[in-house]
């Protein structure tokens, strides 16, 4: 069982702001950051790449601005919760186009393509031009989309699972058997009952790779996915990605969050019980951030510990020091760590997080709160003790990482109108491909998974931003983006600048460059080319310190989705809270910042489903948010539960 974190008061008695810190700057490491300041602490975002945005980063050349990662604006309504929590809105942050067509689709040996427009009438047209009677089916398809989206809204993407009775209200328990199929069925068998055209089928299935999986693993469920697209239409914020990222910075800037790029976190370390700290030195001999020790660089905090004989010098435990609850194990130390366990009566604390700068200087910063937002395997694995690990490695290696992906970046010569703002290229064999990702097994869904290998052609997607924007290619030219998906095997290797990545990242990015090339007859498209980087699996784990270089995190099988996806507190460490694609509620932008949100829930107790209430005037100055909550004070869902920490 979790508690919810601690009321500030108790954490400094001198009224001081409560510290946090967050570890990563992506989308949801800002977006927690800029809530928790709104919520009266003192935050820090330690960042270990150069630059904030994560995955959703941006690579400048010769006058082309590419966006590194997301390039779909789904779930508008998401982002613009979120701005207006910070007191502002996506209209006043952004400057968002509706896409028309929302997408284009390419079919391997066909010359007819087809395009998603961004009004639903157009869409209903085309589904049943293609077949007959599929525009009837689909109307209801999408009615059942909208609904399933609603109701995810309101009883599971906001909700942190603490507790899961305020699910148990009348519209989900009179909808438990439909909710039920919609998980147990795959979302391939939904949509081939739905349509059954192959093409039709792969523009309702393909969703599922935005989740990080494959229409033949994820639930039906997420057939919403298929009104976000269809029904709501498709966004893009001028100037790119990166401006919705320079927007969530700068709002957290604003509400006075420090980010420290260039800050690798290597370990988070718990709170030093004060009985065992050591005196405070009397003046200069301890009074610097960091030291050489021999070969080691080791913090204050490591010499106040060897001072005070809790280790030797090397870090290895001494005799076991009397220890109290909270008693700090964590340190660079590791060895006398593991030889202190808590004890079960313990409740450990989080104290703060060791971190190198970018000259490998390392520090250490206090706090009471840290909010992980890097991949949950890394931070669980790496910063945490066995002991003190809720994900530990046994239980990642029963998990599917979601898909990696070779990154294509053109720069091209000329025009190309023949591809769409977003193009999608789908094969025939859709199933084998899908297969040869996630490695089929032979017994079925839940078999052992056999071999992956990449998918020779693979249905790929193509950006092309400057169709729509003007700013992100030098006059004359288009910015191209390819993402193919592949395996999550970091042994597929690295990508670089101008073919000089590793071979078999190069190989797959030529192939779907003469795939483009033949598909949508650009026959010269390799000849046009200007600038050209690429992007591998291995490039995943060392940037991003990604889990088997996933592009996008766990995927989102039924066994990873909602209250089964891996939750967003520590159970072993208090003040130890998560958010970001590898925890609830996934993967993707939105849920990112619906993630940032169920931070907040989660220190409040709140276990309401609902999401937060926005301030009623944005105009008006905010109050700083209560806390902790009495009781949820959210009345979006049909019950408000007090708060009872359940797990
Ligand atoms: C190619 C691609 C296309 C995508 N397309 C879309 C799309 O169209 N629409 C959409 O909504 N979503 C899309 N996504 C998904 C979306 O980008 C992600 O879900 C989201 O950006 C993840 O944000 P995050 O903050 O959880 O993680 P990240 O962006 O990965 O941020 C985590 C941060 O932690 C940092 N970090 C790691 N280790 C440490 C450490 N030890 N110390 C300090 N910092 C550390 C990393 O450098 C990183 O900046 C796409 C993703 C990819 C890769």
């Amino acid at each position: 069982m979790t508690t919810a974190i601690p009321a500030g008061s108790e954490a400094d008695p001198k009224g001081a702001p409560r510290r946090a810190i967050v570890i990563g700057g992506g989308i949801s490491g800002l977006a927690s950051a800029a809530l928790l300041a709104r919520e009266g602490y003192s935050v820090t975002v330690l960042e270990k790449q150069a630059s904030v945005g994560g995955r959703a980063g941006v690579w400048k050349k010769d006058g082309f601005t590419f966006d590194t990662g997301p390039s779909w604006y789904l779930m508008p309504e998401v982002f613009d919760h979120f701005y207006k929590l910070m007191g502002t809105s996506a209209a006043e942050q952004l400057d968002l186009t509706r896409l028309d067509p929302g997408y284009r689709v390419f079919f391997e040996g066909e010359e007819t393509t087809v395009d998603i427009r961004s009004d639903l009438d157009s869409n209903l047209e085309l589904f049943e031009s293609i077949e007959p009677g599929a525009g009837v089916k689909m109307a209801g398809y999408l009615d059942s989309a909208a609904e399933t989206y609603e109701l995810a809204k309101k009883y599971f993407l906001y909700s942190t699972f603490e507790d899961l009775r305020p699910l148990a209200v009348g519209p989900v328990v009179s909808r438990t058997p439909r909710l039920i199929r919609l998980l147990t069925e795959t979302l391939a068998s939904f949509a081939g009952r739905a349509v059954h055209d192959r093409r039709l089928q792969q523009i309702l299935g393909y969703p599922a790779v935005f989740l990080g999986s494959s229409p033949y693993a994820a639930p039906s469920m997420y057939h919403l996915m298929s009104h976000l697209d269809m029904n709501d239409g498709v966004l893009y914020p001028q100037g790119g990605f990166g401006q919705v990222i320079a927007s969530i910075a700068n709002i957290a800037r604003d509400a006075g969050v420090e980010i420290h790029t260039g800050a690798t976190v290597t370990r988070i370390v718990l709170e030093l019980d004060p009985a065992l700290r050591a005196p405070e030195p009397e003046k200069s001999v301890y009074d610097y951030e960091t030291t050489e020790f021999d070969t080691n660089v080791i913090d204050r905090d490591e010499l106040r510990r060897v001072l005070a004989g809790e280790v030797d010098a090397h870090g290895n435990g001494v005799a076991a020091a009397p220890s109290g609850p909270g008693t700090s194990t964590a340190g660079a130390g590791a060895a006398a760590d593991s030889a202190t366990p808590p004890r079960a009566s313990d409740r450990s604390r989080v104290g703060g997080v060791h971190y190198l700068d970018e000259e490998g200087r390392a520090h250490e910063l206090e706090a009471e709160l840290v909010v992980a937002t890097a991949d949950l395997r890394h931070v669980e694995t790496t910063m945490l003790l066995p002991e003190l690990q809720t994900y530990p490695e046994s239980y990642w290696q029963k998990k599917t990482a979601g898909p990696s992906a070779v990154l294509v970046y053109l720069g091209v010569t000329g025009e190309l109108p023949e591809l769409a703002h977003h193009s999608l290229f789908f094969t025939k064999d859709w199933k084998g491909d899908f297969g040869k990702i996630f490695g089929a097994s032979k017994f079925g869904r839940f078999g052992p998974k056999g071999p992956t290998s990449v998918p020779e052609p693979a249905s790929i997607y193509v950006c092309r931003p400057s169709a729509t924007d003007s700013g992100v290619a030098p006059e004359g030219h288009e910015n191209i983006f390819i993402l193919v998906p592949i395996p999550a095997d970091p042994g597929i290797g690295h990508g670089g600048e101008d073919g000089q990545g590793d071979a078999r990242v190069e190989k797959i990015a030529d192939a779907a460059i003469a795939q483009v090339a033949e598909w949508a007859g650009v026959p010269d498209l390799a000849e046009r080319i200007v600038v050209r980087r690429t992007m591998g699996p291995a490039d995943f784990v060392d940037d991003l310190n990604s889990w088997k270089g996933t592009a996008l995190g766990p995927a989102h099988t039924l066994g990873q989705s909602a209250f089964f996806r891996a939750g967003n507190v520590s159970k072993k460490v208090d003040g130890l809270v998560y958010a970001g694609g590898s925890t609830i509620p996934g993967i993707g932008l939105p849920m990112c910042l619906i993630s940032a949100e169920l931070v907040i829930k989660r220190l409040r107790g709140d276990t309401s489903t609902g999401a937060l209430a926005e301030p009623a005037d944005e105009t008006a100055e905010i109050a700083p948010l209560t806390y902790p909550a009495e009781a949820s004070t959210d009345t979006s869902a049909d019950t408000a539960v007090v708060a009872e920490p359940g797990d």
